[in-house]
C-alpha cells in the first residue's frame, strides 16, 4: 500500500513515521509512505500557499493552485487516487473505517492550516473529509498521522501476528480487558491469579468476562450493538449472577 501526505511540515511527519513499528514497516517496504511539501508546488514568486479570506475575517486559507498540482503530481500514471482531507468538520475516524482504508492501493492525506482549505478543492478533487474527534488542532498533520498510523498496522506482516489488533479494543466491538506484565507483585499489587494458572481456557473466559465488563461500564452504546454466542451468553449470565450476590 502506498499513503502519500501532503502537507506544509514534511520533516514533522517524517520525524513520526521513521520511529517505531511504522519505521520498521517503511524500511522492509511493507508500506511506501511519502511525505510531500505543497509549497514546492507554489507557482508565484515567495512560494506562498495563503490568502486573506473572500468575505473578511481572522486567519488565512490555503490557497488552490499549489494543493492542486501537488496532487495532480501524484496522480501521474494512474487513476485519481483516494483524496483525504483531515478536516474537524468530516465524519470521525473509527476502527471500522480504518479497516477499510487498509484495502485501498493508495491513498493521498491533504493537510490543512491556518483557517483550512479553499472550498473549491473539497468540491473538486478531495473525496473524502474525515476528522479525528470534536477538538480543533493548529493542523492536519498529527490527524493524517493518526490516520496513517492506524492503517499501517493494518497491513499484512507490519504487527507480528493479526491476533495482535483482533482482540484489541474497538477491531470487534469490544474495549480490551485489562493487561499485566512482570513482576507478578508490585508494592503488594497482585496480578490476577488465573493470568498465572497456564489453564488457557479460563484465561480466555476471563479475558472475555473483563471485555465485556469494561465495555458495558464506559461504553454502554457499543455494547447494545454486540451480538453475543451462546459461550459469550453464559459469561454474562455468571456476571450477573456474581453482581447479584
Ligand atoms: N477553521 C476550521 C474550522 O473551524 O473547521 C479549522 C481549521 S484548523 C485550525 C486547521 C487544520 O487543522 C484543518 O484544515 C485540518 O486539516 C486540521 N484539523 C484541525 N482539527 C482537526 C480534527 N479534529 N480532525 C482532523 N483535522 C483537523
Amino acid at each position: 500500500m502506498r499513503i502519500d501526505i501532503m502537507t506544509l511540515f514534511p520533516e514533522m511527519c517524517e520525524a513520526v513515521l521513521n520511529e517505531s513499528i511504522i519505521g520498521r514497516a517503511r524500511k522492509t517496504g511493507k508500506v511506501e509512505l511519502n511525505c510531500i511539501n505543497i509549497r514546492d508546488f507554489a507557482e508565484n514568486k515567495h512560494n506562498k500557499v495563503d490568502d486573506m479570506p473572500y468575505g473578511g475575517g481572522m486567519g488565512m486559507v490555503m490557497a488552490i493552485q499549489p494543493i492542486e498540482s501537488c496532487y495532480k503530481s501524484l496522480c501521474e500514471g494512474e487513476e485519481k487516487p483516494h483524496l483525504i482531507y483531515l478536516s474537524p468538520k468530516g465524519k470521525t475516524l473509527t476502527q471500522e473505517r480504518v479497516v477499510e482504508l487498509s484495502n485501498f492501493e493508495h491513498i493521498v492525506l491533504l493537510c490543512g492550516h491556518y483557517e483550512g482549505i479553499d472550498q473549491r478543492v473539497i468540491d473538486t478533487i478531495v473525496d473524502e473529509e474525515i476528522s479525528i474527534g470534536d477538538y480543533v488542532l493548529t493542523g492536519g498533520e498529527l490527524p493524517a498521522l493518526v490516520l496513517a498510523d492506524s492503517v499501517c498496522r493494518m497491513l499484512p506482516g507490519v504487527l507480528s501476528d493479526d491476533l495482535c489488533f483482533e482482540e484489541e479494543s474497538h477491531f470487534a466491538g469490544l474495549l480490551e480487558y485489562p493487561q499485566y506484565t512482570r513482576p507478578a507483585v508490585w508494592n503488594g499489587l497482585e496480578v490476577p491469579e488465573v493470568l498465572l494458572s497456564g489453564n488457557h481456557a479460563e484465561i480466555e473466559k476471563w479475558r472475555r468476562k473483563k471485555s465485556f465488563e469494561i465495555t458495558r461500564e464506559r461504553r454502554p452504546d457499543m455494547f447494545s450493538k454486540l451480538e453475543f454466542s451462546k459461550k459469550d451468553l453464559k459469561i454474562l449470565k455468571e456476571m450477573d449472577e456474581k453482581a447479584k450476590e
